[in-house]
């Protein structure tokens, strides 16, 4: 049983609804302060729903409750840098599918940020297929985001896949994915909910959304409701593409969670040519922003090549999906934005050929 609290709920009134369910959690979010029965039986169950201080009570707990949309009708916004993801500005998280060494990141940091991208991404843990492809740069990538971001500004996205890599976040990452293979990893999703940071929560290439949903419930138990969901591709009989973007994932999540949905057209597509059209799709869906991979070099890639952007392609996706985005009314952040904190800093300037004076 999930009990939800008025306000106005007091000390005392909140001992007495704790007393009367089975090892009760008592979970506090942004817009809601909840008790959670954790136990198989809550010894009073029946009688709580009528006790002072008790909102309302959800006694069936077969899918998300305090991800269901109806635990929070406003809608979540999550702060990624100077983006709320979830609001009118739509989120870019733009750069290399791993992180290979400080030439290729910063590279394309400075480019992806001159175009107005509002974050970084970049693997230092990779899940790989083989054991024998790049496993990434683990403790050493962490310290290429961190001088990155200290030069650009950028937020930075990255995986975790274990609880261990997420301690080692804590001063570096503004953001933590939490990859497609390990979205059911579930001592991992505990341990980013305790993190109290933003977490990426990319739908597994074989799970329903509401299993997607049930996944950031993990989360949310754990008091930290700064979850964006990510579409990123399903398994299906399609040869021709890596996976099978599943956009209709984009209005089905938003219908019925209050958490923000983006999309990933690289993973969704795997192929360069066919990212650029996704992304505008994804964006007409209503996404609240795309997560893309871009390379300085995607022929020389150690890591999903085919799929990333050449630094040209990301300013055409720029262009063409700055228009579906205003034909939706939403917003995508210009070059000429950037430029006006470009005084700060001069490597975003000279990517656009503004010079340095
Ligand atoms: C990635 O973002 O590079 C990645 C491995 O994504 P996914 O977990 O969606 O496959
Ligand atoms: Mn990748």
């Amino acid at each position: 049983m999930i009990v939800r609290l008025k306000d106005s709920a007091r000390d005392t009134e909140i001992e007495a609804v704790l007393s009367r369910i089975g090892d009760p959690r008592r979970v506090v979010l942004p817009f809601g302060r909840f008790i959670i029965g954790m136990g198989r039986q809550d010894p009073g169950g029946a009688e709580v729903q009528h006790m002072p201080g008790v909102e309302s009570v959800v006694a069936e707990m077969n899918g998300p409750v305090l991800a269901a949309r109806d635990a929070n009708r406003r809608g979540t916004v999550v702060p990624l840098g100077r983006t709320l993801v979830g609001g009118k500005d739509l989120a870019v998280i733009a750069g290399p599918c791993s992180v290979e060494d400080k030439h290729q990141l910063m590279t394309a940091a400075r480019f992806v940020a001159a175009y107005g991208a509002t974050a970084l991404r970049g693997g230092a843990y990779k899940p790989r297929t083989s054991p024998y492809a790049f496993q990434g740069l683990r403790l050493g990538g962490l310290a290429i985001l961190d001088e990155v971001k200290r030069a650009t500004g950028l937020p930075v996205v990255t995986e975790a896949m274990e609880p261990e890599d997420v301690d080692l976040m804590r001063d570096t990452v503004d953001c933590i994915q939490v990859g497609a293979r390990s979205m059911q990893n579930f001592p991992l999703l505990r341990a980013v909910g305790r993190a109290g940071k933003p977490v990426l929560l990319k739908r597994g290439p074989a799970s329903s959304l509401s299993e997607l949903m049930l996944a950031a419930e993990y989360v949310l138990v754990e008091g930290n409701s700064q979850v964006i969901l990510c579409e990123r591709g399903i398994r299906t009989f399609e040869t021709a593409t890596r996976n099978t973007l599943d956009l209709n994932a984009v209005p089905v999540l938003k219908s019925k969670t209050h958490l923000p949905v983006i999309v990933d057209p690289s993973h969704g597509t795997g192929r360069r040519d066919a990212v650029i059209p996704m992304a505008r799709a994804a964006v007409a869906a209503g996404a609240d922003g795309i997560i893309v991979e871009v390379h300085p070099d995607p022929d020389r890639a150690l890591s999903d090549g085919d799929q990333s952007l050449t630094l040209d392609q990301f300013r055409q996706l720029m262009e063409e999906t700055r228009l579906v985005a205003e034909a939706v009314g939403r917003r995508l952040s210009t070059p000429g934005a950037v430029y006006s904190s470009c005084a700060q800093r001069p490597a975003a300037r000279t990517a656009l050929g503004w010079g340095t004076t």
